[in-house]
């Protein structure tokens, strides 16, 4: 018995804080199976919230979206040539593209709408040696140029200032061929710190979700709780080893409880420090995490028996606490958690 409490009034609370916060159109990301929270039921209970936009990586993520009957406009930015764009642009999904091969693929097709994605210092998928030959191409089927930050979770970074400058100057060459499309170019970090790099639409995942990347923010609540039942209780006693590699011997008897989540669940194995929570008392992880299974120390004094329930996720130790102790962000937590444990959606 584990499940993963998903609270959707807690996103649309989050969104909507987000967006007066921005004071532009936002963008919600919904890319990975929307973090691991569910790719349909987010996306929907964004478009609810007033998401402006739904957005994914992937073109599979959208089709998704669409087949689900959600009609939010929506835009898949990750796109090598030869997908079937025909079949997005029916389903009036709009395109991000970053070379010319998919740029031309698009572009030859009736209706497109096309998000030109631009290097400014990221080093990663947008327009650099091919940009002085896109603008040379018939671009009226251009509606958005984007950028994406490397160091936005750093706003002192001088590289966001940059960034910002070479954006400004695509974008002014775009002007300059008579092209004015929709800017955007902040996520999550760089809408909750950087006023200047708003322009007309915001792109946010991690703060709908509940969680800043610049660190615990009360205005944002985690809408992901993971919990499971004790498999077993028992008393241990002292120098006893605890798991593979008997990493932990036990230094006082104590008890052990034996919870049915492991690194299958998306548990990474490298947790150190991390626990679960039973009734409110901390019960830290002993020993290393299995596939199926965490060993946690109850004390020797707990109530708790096999079969009552612990959260591993919320409470005493949150996302930001497993992101810590597995030496990791809180984006591959909740994207890893989803493995094989059911969902449950809540509206609190
Ligand atoms: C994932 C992603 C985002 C969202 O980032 P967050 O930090 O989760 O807000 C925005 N833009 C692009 C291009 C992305 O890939």
């Amino acid at each position: 018995m584990r499940e993963i409490l998903i609270d959707l009034k807690a996103l649309k609370e989050n969104l909507q804080y987000i967006k007066a916060k921005a004071g532009v159109p936002v963008l919600a990301v919904v890319k990975a199976d929307a973090y691991g929270h569910g790719l349909i039921q987010c996306a929907k209970a964004a478009s609810e919230a007033g998401a402006d936009y739904l957005g994914t990586a992937l073109l599979e993520e959208a089709f998704t979206i669409r087949e689900a009957g959600i009609k939010t406009p929506l835009l898949a930015w990750l796109n090598p040539p030869g997908l079937d764009f025909k079949k997005a642009v029916s389903q009036d999904i709009e395109i991000g593209v970053a070379s010319l091969a998919a740029f031309d693929e698009v572009n030859a097709i009736a209706g497109a709408k096309i998000h030109l994605k631009v290097e400014t210092g990221m080093g990663r998928n947008g327009f650099s040696d091919e940009w002085p030959e896109l603008l040379n191409r018939d671009l009226s089927k251009v509606v958005g140029v984007m950028m994406h930050f490397a160091r936005a979770d750093e706003p002192n970074e001088i590289q966001n200032k940059n960034q910002i400058a070479n954006f400004e100057a695509r974008v002014s060459e775009l002007k300059a061929k008579g092209i004015n499309p929709i800017r955007h170019i902040s996520n999550t970090a760089a809408t909750l710190s950087n006023e200047s790099a708003k322009y007309d639409m915001v792109r946010v995942g991690l703060a709908m979700y509940g969680m800043s990347p610049l660190g615990r923010d009360h205005n944002l609540k985690p809408i992901m709780k993971v919990r499971a039942k004790l498999v077993v209780v028992k008393e241990l006693p002292a120098g006893h080893p605890i798991g593979y590699g008997a990493t932990v011997i036990t230094k006082e008897a104590t008890k052990i409880g034996i919870v049915g989540v492991g690194y299958a669940d998306g548990i990474p194995r490298n947790a150190v420090g991390a626990g679960v929570t039973f009734n409110g008392q901390s019960a830290p992880l002993i020993g290393r995490v299995s596939m199926d299974q965490i060993a946690v120390d109850l004390g020797s004094n707990t109530e708790a028996k096999s079969g009552d329930w612990v959260t591993v996720i919320g409470e005493n130790y949150d996302i930001y606490d497993w992101a810590k102790a597995c030496q990791t962000i809180t984006y591959e937590i909740t994207t890893r958690i989803s493995g094989r444990i059911p969902r449950t959606y809540i509206e609190s």
